[in-house]
């Protein structure tokens, strides 16, 4: 069988569970040839299948998100390693990385809460030559997949990634002050209806956050004001249907919110800022 054929059939099947499944099957084969999609989709249609391919379509076909099985995701126009240890960087969170920008082009310290695979930070650093960062997270295993990227990617002398827990009291004691702070937390709710591919296979510690999905703001956002610059920008992604509950988290804390919209146009972002006057009160 050709490729061509192959990929054809992989689609097929996987039209059954995946809504990406002509796309699934390309990057599937994609990898197993070490090729990029585009020399796939020009150059290697009429090669023979590689041995291989049927085990990683069903793979797919048992609900593993392609990220993992490839071992990489893009995010931002930069290439992660992702495993089962951190959550794949999805295109919605592109676009708290644009508002980071925008916000703060001058940033020169910049702290990522749960910083996972190190997609948020790591992205922002690329774009700020003269910015170094902070990542924290409570996993190890996160925390070692986020310096092999910053490795990979060239910015280790410049991303700074340690072991903290915002549950534990002191954990922040000997950060500083940060111009940016990015935060992509656990926000789902513990029973919501997940597709498999996410509830079975993404750590489950980077996704629930108790019966409402609130828990991590509530215990995250009161501590920002201790560790953000006077003229500083926290970015906080939220569930789409969160911005009023983790606003009022936010007022509370005494931020003003600007709310932004994702690439479908649901709320997915939280820009906060310290209100007039209140800058740095609970430091
Ligand atoms: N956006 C992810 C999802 O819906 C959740 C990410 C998170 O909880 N931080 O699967």
């Amino acid at each position: 069988m050709r490729v061509a054929e192959a990929i054809r059939a992989a689609a097929l099947r996987l039209a059954a569970m995946s809504d990406t499944a002509r796309l699934d099957a390309e990057v599937l084969m994609a990898h197993l040839l070490g090729a990029s999609r585009s020399d796939l989709l020009l150059r290697r249609m009429a090669d023979p299948c590689p041995p291989g391919y049927a085990a990683l379509v069903e793979r797919r076909e048992a609900h593993e998100p392609v990220a993992y099985i490839t071992g990489t995701q893009d995010f931002y126009g930069l290439p992660f390693a992702v495993s089962p240890a951190v959550l794949i960087p999805r295109g919605d969170s592109e676009v708290l990385v644009e508002h980071a920008l925008a916000a703060r082009p001058d940033a020169r310290r910049v702290l990522d809460c749960g910083t996972g695979s190190g997609a948020l930070l790591l992205a922002v650093l690329a774009h700020l030559p003269g910015a170094a960062g902070v990542g924290i997270d409570r996993s190890e295993a996160a925390l070692t997949m986020a310096r092999a990227n910053a490795e990979q990617l060239g910015l280790a002398a410049r991303a700074d990634f340690r072991p903290a827990d915002w549950d534990a009291p002191g954990w922040s004691a000997e950060l500083g002050r940060f111009d940016l702070i990015l935060a992509n937390p656990p926000y789902v709710e513990d029973h919501a209806a997940l597709d498999p591919s996410v509830r079975a296979h993404e750590p489950a510690g980077a996704l629930f956050a108790g019966p409402e999905g609130l828990d991590a703001y509530h215990a995250l956002i009161p501590q920002l004001p201790a560790l953000l610059s006077p003229e500083g920008t926290a970015l906080v992604e939220i569930g789409a249907s969160q911005a009023d509950a983790v606003s009022a988290i936010a007022n509370h804390a005494g931020f003003s919110v600007r709310v932004h919209p994702d690439l479908a146009g649901r709320d997915r972002v939280l820009e906060l800022k310290f209100l007039l006057g209140k800058a740095g009160a609970s430091a």
